[in-house]
């Protein structure tokens, strides 16, 4: 059942349109990820959803019933929806059990009723043995945790998060991304999520929406976005592909010149004559023997650069025709920089793109 539904929603700063026409339905109990690169519209959208800033044009329902359009829109308070923003603006003044109990409090609930929830949503983000503490005697993680707390306290149905793990070190952001999994999964409320980390929105997200310019560039389940990009854009900013640029020739093979030609198991040709595809880093393979047989799908070049990252060698190929590709190979393929190398993109990992 559609929850979070957004219609034509547009907002414009002037001559800029921040977001530009997004349609989008949320399943009730999802957790959506919007990605994209800074200033793609994210934070925007989100605001618009939460209420905190008026569509242009569009409009935002939320359990059937319009909350925002052009004409008028319902205030934050009056929405069910917590939001947690990058800063954790956590009360420093306040414990940990009094920062989480506050929104409770401003809802005039009873004390038993506080106490009963606060400690429920201490125990779920392992915060009970810190509740005595203070914001400042807090680490970076914990303090993140407390946000999270403060705003599941409310049962909100719907939950906006704006890049909230930016200001965490590595470490703690792999372990929060999975908490935050963990939570939603718990108590089911619908998320929306906002980061420019294709990681995290693929460790979260059951949908993830990727956005470039205001609008919608591909919106899918992670394997759907990372298997089979539609777009350049899509491709390259999901896990990093090579992209070879050519001409069709025949049904599903395009003719990238300098005698190379990729068969395409995969993509839309869409009658277009001039043709991208990609093709995964790591779905490259490379020797230094010249191959015998069915020379489509081959491509030779110049190691150019070669690094050893441990689990992995790191390649850059230059082609004769003086574009760059990168290969991810095993650390067993060791080729020194400057020998000619040959390059397989199996057929079954070659997309046809839309531009
Ligand atoms: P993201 O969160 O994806 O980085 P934003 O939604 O913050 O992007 O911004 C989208 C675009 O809208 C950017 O170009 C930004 O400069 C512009 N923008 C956002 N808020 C305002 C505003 N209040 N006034 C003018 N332009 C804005
Ligand atoms: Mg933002």
């Amino acid at each position: 059942m559609t929850f979070v539904e957004l219609n034509k929603l547009t907002k414009r700063y002037g001559a800029m349109t921040a977001v530009n026409g997004v349609d989008l339905a949320i399943e009730k109990g999802t957790l959506v990820c919007l990605l994209g690169p800074s200033g793609c519209g994210k934070t925007t959208t989100l605001r618009l959803v939460a209420g905190f800033i008026k569509p242009s044009d569009g409009q935002i329902k939320v359990g059937g019933r319009v909350m925002s359009s052009a004409s008028g829109s319902e205030p934050p308070e009056a929405r069910n929806m917590s939001m947690i923003f990058q800063s954790y603006a956590l009360w420093p003044h306040m414990t940990v059990a009094e920062n989480v109990a506050y929104g409770l409090k401003l809802r005039k609930l009873g004390k038993a009723e506080i106490e009963t929830r606060t400690n429920r949503i201490l125990q779920a983000t392992k915060l009970a043995n810190l509740a005595a503490r203070y914001p400042s005697e807090l680490s970076g993680g914990q303090q993140q945790r407390v946000s999270l707390a403060r705003a599941l306290v409310v049962e909100p149905e719907t939950l906006l998060l704006d890049e909230p793990l930016s200001n965490l070190d590595a470490n703690l952001r792999e372990e929060m991304r999975f908490e935050i999994r963990r939570l939603h999964d718990e108590f089911r409320y619908t998320t929306v999520y906002v980061t420019h980390d294709q990681t995290e929105a693929m460790t979260a997200a059951n949908l993830i929406v990727v956005m470039k310019q205001g609008n919608i560039e591909q919106a899918g389940s992670p394997e759907d976005i990372y298997e089979r990009p539609r777009s350049e854009f899509v491709a390259q900013f999901i896990g990093g592909s090579n992209i070879f640029r050519g001409k069709r020739v025949g049904d599903r093979s395009v003719d990238c010149g300098g005698g190379l030609i990729l068969d395409c198991g995969s993509g839309e040709f869409e009658g277009n004559d001039e043709v991208a595809v990609s093709v995964r880093h790591h779905d490259m393979h490379l020797t230094a023997e010249k191959p015998a047989g069915d020379p489509n799908n081959w491509a030779t070049g110049k190691v150019a650069r070669q690094v050893y990252l441990g689990s992995h060698r790191d390649y850059l190929i230059s082609l004769p025709s003086g574009e760059t590709v990168r290969a991810i190979a095993p650390v067993s393929v060791a080729i020194p920089e400057n020998q000619q190398v040959w390059l397989h993109c199996p057929p079954d990992r070659c997309r046809a793109l839309v531009h």
